[in-house]
């Protein structure tokens, strides 16, 4: 990878949510490789730091910021210090969230809170945050993680239909609401995707009784996401490419959502 000084974000600064691993860190490669300084918040230290490595020895800059983005607070201090270590930023990818995989009968008051806390309350927190700084910047692109889940109903995921059901309307009413001062927000929906999220999600469920490894995977979206394959679309979304694009859901899913 080497720095693009005319990449499709050069000169823009991107800040990534959930930015240490599996998508996070394939479209925090990807957003470099464009041109763009990339700020990575995440909760795992380590593999933070390794991807800002990774982006650094490709001849990319790149920072970590450490945050529970759950917690109000960790939220506020992790863009304290982009604000300090990095100025402004025209791009917000929000993608840090989780799963629990459990039919919603089992389910307890603590696996709602959780879910709603990491994947819900934290797109409110850095939305929150993020878009009055973008506008006084004079604008930018937003671009949350969505899921094929946010539109079609999975057994055992209730929860997580819910979660991202909800993080899907926050794109939406975001485009609405903040259009006129410059902002763009789209979401990206994927299918399953070769992360330990996606992966974990296959196991979960094939425990469970369902069979997509050996079949369903197959006959939904013919075969297992690549997370540079994400990456990309968020690439585009989040560069001017995209000018005009806006309260978009975009699925990367193989024809899925289009399947019913
Ligand atoms: P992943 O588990 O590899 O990465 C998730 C990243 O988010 C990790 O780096 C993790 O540390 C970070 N994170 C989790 N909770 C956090 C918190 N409270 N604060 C800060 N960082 C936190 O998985 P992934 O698949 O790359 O990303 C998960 C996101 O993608 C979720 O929003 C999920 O709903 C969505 N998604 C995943 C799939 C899939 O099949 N993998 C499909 C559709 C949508």
């Amino acid at each position: 990878m080497t720095q693009s000084a005319s990449g499709r974000l050069a000169g823009k600064t991107a800040v990534i949510t959930g930015g240490a691993a599996g998508m996070g860190r394939a479209t925090a490669l990807a957003f470099a490789r464009e041109g763009a300084r990339v700020a990575i918040i995440d909760i795992q230290d380590e593999a933070g730091r390794e991807t800002v490595d990774m982006i650094r020895e490709a001849g990319g800059r790149g920072n970590f910021f450490h945050a529970d983005v759950s917690k109000a607070a960790e939220v506020d201090g992790a863009f304290d210090a982009v604000a300090r270590e990095m100025g402004s930023y025209d791009v917000l990818f929000n993608h840090a969230g989780t799963i629990i995989v459990k039919a919603l009968h089992e389910s307890t008051e603590e696996d709602y809170d959780r879910l709603m806390n990491i994947n819900v309350r934290s797109a409110f927190l850095v939305c929150r945050r993020a878009l009055p700084e973008m506008v006084a910047n004079g604008g930018g692109s937003v671009v949350i993680t969505a899921s094929i889940a946010s539109e079609l109903g999975y057994a055992l995921e209730s929860l997580y239909c819910m979660t991202k059901g909800a993080v899907l309307q926050l794109a939406r009413a975001i485009s609405v609401e903040y259009r006129e001062q410059g902002i763009r927000c789209n979401a990206v929906c994927p299918g399953f995707v070769k992360t330990a999220h996606g992966l974990r999600e296959i196991a979960e469920l094939d425990a469970a009784g369902q069979k997509w490894e050996e079949g369903d995977l197959a006959a939904t979206q013919g075969r297992i996401c690549e997370p540079e394959e994400v990456a990309a679309a968020v690439v585009f979304l989040a560069s001017d490419e995209a000018s005009f694009i806006n309260g978009a859901a975009i699925y990367v899913d193989n024809g899925w959502y289009a399947k019913g």
